[in-house]
């Protein structure tokens, strides 16, 4: 059988990654940060296969010991601080766990079984924020990075030391560039989520309105179940690379709240939302639309769910979360 280490396990992806890898017949082992963290025991009812090892990307000993316990064929560092507006608040922290928490994961791999004859394989987390204010359209994996945050900075050390460390100690290390990809796991914090979940909540008459930032910014959304696949199979080729995993399309926020309030049957949006300042980033990524032909002709990866869709999805489920938080019938 076998074995994935996953960071991140908690977050959206890494609960896909490990529903996924667990269908493929993987032993799956998370590691789990903090003392009673409360999202474990989410997790625990949600996932049981998961086997938890404590660890943290601050304290490079405990992913030593972690990985010495896990014994892993393949790493997954999919654990960040990964919102971009609290990077702003918390840089140093960011920079910490976003940034040298890679580098920690890549020595502790290298003490505990990294080697060439040995190799335990990584995945690496990178981010579409590294292009930030783009300097092509669309973004591939030669872009120029111009990271527009404190998380995209840390994203950049992350991309650059998994490339490093694969070129000077030859570990099979993989960078993932992923574009935004959302679902009914995303945290509420993130603006396709946010959204989905306003228009559900508006429809069933639990709030007047969403309050956001700036609604012209564009993005390439996929879907997380399907990007999941693309770091997996990143770990079974002959040579380690990194690869864009995007849909090759863009939306604009204005394009996902007009279809989320349809979705909901209301078509004037506009008296529903509302901008404030505080939503509003130092710095913005005005736009971000990626080229995954090196996926596509490499690994056979191919996104399948559509924007459309993947809205039509998230508000389903929000309408169904809401609907029963309230003790509500959703309305036809
Ligand atoms: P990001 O691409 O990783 O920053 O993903 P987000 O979902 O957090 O943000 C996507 C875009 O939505 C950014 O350009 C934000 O500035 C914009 N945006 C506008 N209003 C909001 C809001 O209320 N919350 C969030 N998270 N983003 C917003």
């Amino acid at each position: 059988m076998p074995r994935a280490f996953i960071t991140g396990i908690t977050g959206q992806d890494g609960r896909h990654l490990a529903e996924f890898l667990h269908g493929k017949g993987y032993e799956v082992f998370g590691m789990i940060t903090g003392q009673n963290n409360p999202k474990a025991t989410m997790l625990r009812e949600e996932l049981p296969f998961i086997e938890f090892v404590p660890g943290d990307l601050a304290d490079l000993p405990s992913l030593v010991k972690a990985l010495t316990v896990a014994q892993p064929d393949e790493v997954y560092n999919l654990g960040a601080i990964s919102f971009v507006a609290m990077s702003f608040n918390q840089a140093e922290l960011t920079a910490n766990i976003t940034g040298l928490g890679v580098l920690r994961m890549l020595e502790a791999i290298r003490m505990v079984g990294g080697n060439e004859d040995n190799a335990i394989r990584f995945y690496q987390a990178s981010s579409s924020e590294m292009f930030g204010k783009v300097r092509e359209t669309p973004q591939t994996e030669l872009t120029p990075f111009h990271p527009r945050s404190p998380y995209g900075c840390a994203k950049v050390f992350g991309h650059d030391i998994t490339v490093n460390y694969r070129e000077s100690y030859g570990l099979y290390a993989c960078s993932g560039i992923l574009f935004n990809h959302e679902g009914p796991r995303r945290g509420l914090e993130f603006v396709t989520r946010k959204v989905t979940n306003a228009a559900a909540r508006i429809k069933l008459g639990l709030q007047e309105h969403v309050v956001l930032g700036n609604i012209d910014s564009k993005r390439d959304w996929g879907f997380a179940g399907d990007y999941v696949k693309a770091m997996w199979l990143m770990l079974q080729q002959d040579q380690p690379a990194d690869y864009v995993i995007s849909t090759g399309v863009m939306h604009t926020i204005e394009d996902l709240i007009r279809l989320a309030f349809a979705e909901v049957g209301i078509e004037d949006w506009q008296s529903h939302v509302r901008q404030d300042q505080r939503f509003f980033r130092p710095a913005e990524v005005d736009l971000l639309i990626g080229d995954a032909t090196k996926a596509k002709t490499q690994l056979g990866w191919e996104p399948e769910v559509t924007f459309a869709d993947l809205v039509s999805m998230m508000v389903a489920n929000d309408l169904e979360i809401e609907a029963k938080k309230a003790g509500l019938t959703i309305p036809s």
